[in-house]
C-alpha cells in the first residue's frame, strides 16, 4: 500500500486545478445571490427545517426573493415541506433550472431526487472505511448543487443545515466566510446545551452568527387563542448562547400538520407573527455592518 509520501505531488490528478475550477463555477452560479444565511442548530428535531421554510415565506411576505438549499443530504425535509417530492432538477438555460413551488419559492432538496424509502448510497471502494468516502462525497455533492443550479437573482439563499455541531462548522468552511448563520433552539436545557456548542464552534470562524430563534416557545392553543407553557422553565440550567434572540415561535399543531402535508402556508396567528418578526430582525441585521454596535439587538447575556 502506498503512503502519501510515496505519491509525488498530486499524483497527476491536478486536484488543485479541479478545486479552483469548482470554486469558479460556484462563484459564477452564486453571483446573483445577495445573502447566504445558513440555518443550523447542532441538535436535530428542534424545528430547523420547518423554520427555514417559514422564514423563507416570511422574507417573501416582506418582498424579498428567496430560495432554499437543503444541505441535509441524508435526511432531506425541504422537498416534502414544499410539496416538491416530484421535482427533479432539469437542465435550464444556464445550469439546472431551480425547482419552484406554485408560489414561486425556489427549493433544492435531495428529497426531490431520492424517494423517502431510499437512502443516499455513495459507492465506496473500502468496505469498513466507507466513512472516509462518504464525508468527502457528501460535501462534494453539496458543492456540485451550489455550482450547478441556476439560482438567478436572489436576496436570500437559506441553507437548511443537518444536525451536529461539527457539521455546522464544516458547512461554515464550505459556504465561505460571507455566509451568515442563524441557530434554532428550543427552551429545554438538553437542546440549548448542544446549540451553545454550535455557537461556540461558529465563534472560531470568521462567519457572522446573526442570532437564534427559539422554537416551541410555548404551545399555541387555538381554542383559547393563547400561548401556554410547554417546556416549563427547563432551559434555566443551560448555558446562555451569547446571541441576540430574533424571535420566539410557539408550537402550533396546525404547523406540524401543514408541514407534513407540504402545505407550508399557515393562517395568520402567533407563528406567522413571530416569523415575520424574525424576518424583520434578519433584514435589520444584514443591513447593518457588524461594527455598528449601537443598533445591534442585545444578546441573551446582555439581558440578564
Ligand atoms: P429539525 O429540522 O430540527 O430536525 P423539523 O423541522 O423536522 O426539525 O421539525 C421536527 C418536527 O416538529 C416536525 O414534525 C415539525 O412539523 C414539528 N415542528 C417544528 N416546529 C414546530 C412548531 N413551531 N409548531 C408545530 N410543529 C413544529
Amino acid at each position: 500500500m502506498k503512503t502519501y509520501s510515496d505519491i509525488a505531488g498530486d499524483g497527476g490528478s491536478d486536484v488543485l486545478g479541479q478545486v479552483l475550477q469548482q470554486r469558479e463555477r460556484i462563484a459564477e452560479a452564486m453571483a446573483g445571490i445577495d445573502h447566504v444565511v445558513a440555518i443550523g442548530s447542532g441538535k436535530g428535531g428542534v424545528g430547523k427545517s420547518t423554520l427555514t421554510m417559514q422564514l423563507a415565506l416570511a422574507l417573501g411576505r416582506a418582498g424579498r426573493r428567496c430560495a432554499i438549499l437543503d444541505a441535509d443530504l441524508n435526511g432531506p425535509c425541504q422537498a416534502r415541506l414544499a410539496g416538491l417530492e416530484q421535482a427533479p432538477l432539469l437542465p435550464g438555460d444556464r445550469g439546472m433550472a431551480l425547482p419552484r413551488t406554485p408560489d414561486g419559492l425556489g427549493v433544492v432538496s435531495l428529497g426531490s431526487l431520492v424517494p423517502e424509502s431510499e437512502h443516499l448510497a455513495f459507492e465506496s471502494v473500502a468496505t469498513g472505511d466507507s466513512h472516509v468516502w462518504r464525508a468527502t462525497r457528501e460535501f462534494n455533492l453539496f458543492q456540485q448543487l451550489l455550482g450547478l443550479v441556476d439560482w438567478g437573482r436572489l436576496d436570500f439563499l437559506l441553507v437548511d443545515l443537518p444536525p451536529g455541531a461539527e457539521r455546522t462548522l464544516q458547512y461554515a468552511e464550505v459556504l465561505g466566510p460571507a455566509a451568515r448563520f442563524v441557530l434554532v433552539t428550543i427552551p429545554a436545557a438538553l437542546a440549548r446545551g448542544v446549540v451553545a456548542r454550535s455557537a461556540a464552534a461558529l465563534g472560531t470562524t470568521p462567519n457572522e452568527v446573526l442570532g437564534y430563534i427559539e422554537n416551541m416557545s410555548g404551545y399555541y392553543c387555538e381554542t383559547c387563542d393563547g400561548v401556554r407553557p410547554l417546556f416549563d422553565g427547563a432551559a434555566g440550567e443551560a448555558p446562555e448562547l451569547g446571541l441576540p434572540c430574533l424571535a420566539r415561535v410557539p408550537f402550533d399543531p396546525r404547523l406540524a400538520t401543514a408541514s407534513d402535508a407540504g402545505e407550508a402556508d399557515l393562517p395568520p396567528g402567533p407563528v406567522i407573527r413571530a416569523l415575520d418578526e424574525a424576518a424583520e430582525q434578519l433584514l435589520r441585521c444584514v443591513a447593518l455592518r457588524p461594527t455598528d454596535e449601537a443598533n445591534l439587538i442585545p444578546t441573551d447575556r446582555d439581558q440578564e
